[in-house]
């Protein structure tokens, strides 16, 4: 518990502003929403650190084919301290808990999919950072309902890229039909999503074959545990130098692919082990994924989408990054929000190994 609750809510805040489908981040003071004026289920969130996903430049720059809200604040890996909490909310948080705002921002929690668990398919759901407002500020609204509680002792910066980047591969490995002594392969594993996807790999006991670009990334997926490296920029010929990376020539058992270009999707369903699983998480813009049904059929090979997880799964995947535990640790630089433009350049131009995490205060 911090001592916010005796702090004065202020009626200005600093935060980063999109107009739609422009690329163009603007730092600006907005109006904080005021306690008295926050609707049953809402809570008001100060924000002290965010992750930046590549999927905030997605959204800034409009790629994607879903309608996002106008002057968009973008960030879902906010962790930060609840500061208030609408009257009429069902709820155990308390103001002064430690938080994470997701990008899943608030499901209806009564449909068939809420119902098992599946809120990210839920038809009703608010998305932080694209239909609602997200963490890129000092003061954000979020819903009770999917906050996630930040465990105990976890710094809040360690935490951040926990609740998008953490979530979403730790979900992904769950859906790869993988188990301990077999392969994976992760296109995308020197960023944000990509290096949390080997540890958690590393800790579900697989064998992790690291594909990017960069002796950076190489480095810091060496240090996390990666048994081989392929730089996809210098490899030839990928598919077979990631089958002969598991010594039988047949490849890896799941490819969780976090690579936000179309390039790291092409070769995934040639290079996979038969009866294996590709998992699509990276969103790269009009990208497709093409596979020849014979050899589809008669490989037995699977095609699986993810899509973030459920509140469990965040439970989960931050309670194995909490440095208590010591088993996951996001590796990322700290920058204050005035930076978030030149984030986004390096992010585009694939220069960032790891996360790169705001600092709000
Ligand atoms: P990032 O920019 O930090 O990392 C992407 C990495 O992919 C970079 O290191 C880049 O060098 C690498 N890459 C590019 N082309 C490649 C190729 N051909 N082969 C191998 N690696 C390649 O981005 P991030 O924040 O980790 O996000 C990755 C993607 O995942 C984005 O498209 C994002 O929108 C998406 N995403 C999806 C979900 C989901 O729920 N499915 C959740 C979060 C993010
Ligand atoms: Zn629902
Ligand atoms: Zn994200």
């Amino acid at each position: 518990m911090s001592n916010v609750a005796n702090e004065p809510i202020p009626k200005r805040a600093r935060g980063a502003f999109v107009k739609k489908g422009t690329g163009n981040v603007k730092i600006e003071e907005y109006d904080v929403v005021q306690p008295k004026d926050l609707k049953p289920g809402e809570a008001l969130v100060k924000v002290l650190y965010s992750g930046v996903c590549h999927t905030d430049l997605h959204a800034a720059k409009g790629d994607w084919p879903l309608e996002s809200k106008d002057n968009l604040c973008g960030g879902h890996e906010g962790a930060g301290i609840v500061v208030a909490i609408a009257e009429h909310s069902n709820t155990d948080l308390k103001i002064g808990d430690n938080v994470g705002i997701k990008w899943l921002a608030d499901a209806c929690m009564h449909c068939e999919f809420c119902r098992q668990g599946l809120e990210s398919l839920c038809p009703e759901s608010k998305l932080s950072g694209f239909t609602v407002d997200g963490s890129f500020q000092q003061y954000a609204v979020s819903y009770v309902n999917h906050l996630s509680r930040i465990p105990d002792g976890m710094r809040l910066d360690d935490a951040a890229p926990v609740l998008c980047a953490g979530v979403t591969v730790y979900k992904a490995l769950k859906q790869s039909n993988t188990r301990a002594g077999q392969w994976v392969c992760v296109p995308g594993a020197g960023g944000g999503l990509g290096h949390l996807c080997v540890q958690y790999a590393n800790l579900m006991g697989l064998r992790v074959i690291a594909v990017d670009t960069g002796d950076a990334k190489k480095q810091l997926c060496k240090d996390l545990g990666a048994e081989v490296w392929i730089d996809f920029k210098e490899e030839k010929d990928i598919v077979s130098a990631i089958k002969n990376a598991t010594g039988d020539g047949f490849g890896p058992h799941a490819s969780i692919v976090t690579s936000a270009s179309p390039s790291g999707y092409e070769q995934a369903l040639d290079y996979i082990r038969p009866g294996g699983t590709v998992v699509a998480v990276g969103l790269p813009a009009g990208a497709f994924v093409k596979s020849e049904v014979f050899f589809h059929v008669l490989k037995e090979r699977k095609l699986v989408g993810s899509y973030v997880g459920n509140r469990q799964d965040a439970h989960e995947a931050l309670e194995l990054a909490n440095l208590k535990t010591g088993k996951v640790k996001c590796h990322y630089v700290t920058k204050p929000l005035d930076d978030l433009p030149s984030i986004y350049e390096d992010m585009a131009a694939g220069r960032m190994a790891g996360r790169t995490v705001l600092k709000l205060f």
